[in-house]
């Protein structure tokens, strides 16, 4: 994915950890272009909404993102190849939420068959790297 021409950003969460997370350190990652946002271009700008993936096994994410891509054509003319899906680190990594998600391949299907772009991950903690580089967490 080409970051430099998407317009807007949907970050995806997982349902489970959306029960205790509001999401500030995505939100804050995109805005400063960390993690998995440092390919972002510093000087573009992005408008974005956080969604959950609906539960296990995420197959719920297909009717959300179905919404946002229709609703944002309908009141905005911005096409679905202006839009990017960040799945957030918790879902995509090993972390004290837990291992990464067990359904990452089947998400990312779901995204793919929708004509959307997705990339991989959001914050990325230096605490938690520093476990992953010495096999504590494993990816
Ligand atoms: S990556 Fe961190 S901030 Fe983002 S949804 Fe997961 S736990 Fe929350
Ligand atoms: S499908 Fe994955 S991301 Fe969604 S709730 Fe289950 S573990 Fe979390």
């Amino acid at each position: 994915m080409d970051p430099s021409t998407k317009d807007y950003v949907a970050i995806v969460q997982c349902h489970i950890v959306k029960q205790r997370c509001a999401g500030y350190f995505c939100e804050q990652a995109l805005q400063q272009r960390t993690g998995g946002f440092a390919a972002y271009p510093a000087d573009r700008t992005y408008r974005h909404v956080m969604i959950d993936c609906g539960g296990c096994c995420g197959r719920g994410l297909q009717r959300k993102l179905a919404n946002l891509v229709h609703q944002l054509e309908k009141q905005e003319g911005i096409t679905r190849d202006r839009v990017a899906v960040q799945l957030s680190s918790c879902i995509t990594k090993d972390s004290h939420h837990g291992p990464p998600c067990p359904h990452l391949d089947y998400l990312k299907t779901l995204i793919a068959r929708m004509n959307l772009e997705v990339g991989e991950d959001t914050r990325i903690s230096r605490l938690t790297e520093s476990r992953r580089e010495s096999g504590e967490y494993q990816a």
